[in-house]
């Protein structure tokens, strides 16, 4: 339920290119699915940033070596975009490691950093959509890291979106709480999470350690609202 005054998130007006930056193939369902549809509905321009090849999910799976692997998680954000209404070629494979992403201070951090400034300045976006500081998942924060040290550098930074999919107990996110109803395009976000067979066991069954998307994760993405953090410039 959206309690009395909470703050809606605010999507007139918007020009140009909103960027959504997701760690995993899967994220930008779960986290912004609703948003998604929503903007391409109004037919704003929406890029997709997946960060890793998602090949930690299934370790030990003989039938699915990490080559594999990587290409059915592609295959399947690109079919779970293609029904939120973003075409493949609005979308970015960085490839990093699967729970490798670099964290300020480590080895390739300034690199990434450097790399996403890059897109920002090309693009221009006018929201930018990340995973929130608060998650509890590492690769999450520190595309939190990347992202925010690239936009902060810019003269005129865009609007600046965080979304938690891994919540932490102890940790709320930063910014003012806004949320976006997202009811009329509920079914689309449902096809476009379950369009993401592997991570819900549909796929491979040869690996005792495979990843499955638990269901509370699942329950709090199959409402008809989104939640989110707009951080101030
Ligand atoms: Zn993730």
């Amino acid at each position: 339920m959206v309690s009395a005054g909470e703050a809606m998130l605010e999507l007139d007006g918007l020009r140009g290119t909103v960027l959504v930056v997701a760690p995993h193939p899967d994220d930008e369902s779960i986290g912004c699915g609703g948003l998604i549809a929503t903007l391409r509905r109004r037919e704003v321009d929406v890029h997709v940033v997946i960060m890793t090849d998602g090949t930690g999910s299934h370790p030990n799976s003989p039938s699915h070596p990490p080559g594999r692997l990587a290409a059915v998680r592609a295959g399947e954000v690109l079919d779970a975009l293609a029904i939120l209404g973003v075409a493949g070629g609005a979308v970015s494979f960085w490839q990093l490691g699967d729970r490798f992403v670099p964290d300020e201070g480590a080895d390739g951090f300034e690199g990434a950093a450097v790399r996403a400034r890059a897109l920002l300045r090309v693009m221009q976006p006018s929201l930018l959509v990340i995973p929130g500081r608060a998650d509890s998942h590492g690769d999450h924060r520190a595309v939190w890291a990347i992202w925010s040290r690239a936009a902060a550098e810019l003269p005129a930074p865009p609007r600046q979106l965080e979304y938690i999919v891994w919540p932490r107990p102890d940790a709320a996110g930063e910014g003012r709480p806004v949320t976006l109803d997202i009811g009329a395009v509920l079914a689309l976000k449902r096809r476009a999470i379950a369009a993401h067979r592997s991570q819900l066991g549909l796929v491979i069954d040869d690996d005792p350690t495979g990843f499955h998307l638990p269901d509370d994760l699942l329950a709090r993405a199959d409402r008809p609202q989104e939640s989110y953090f707009e951080a101030r410039p």
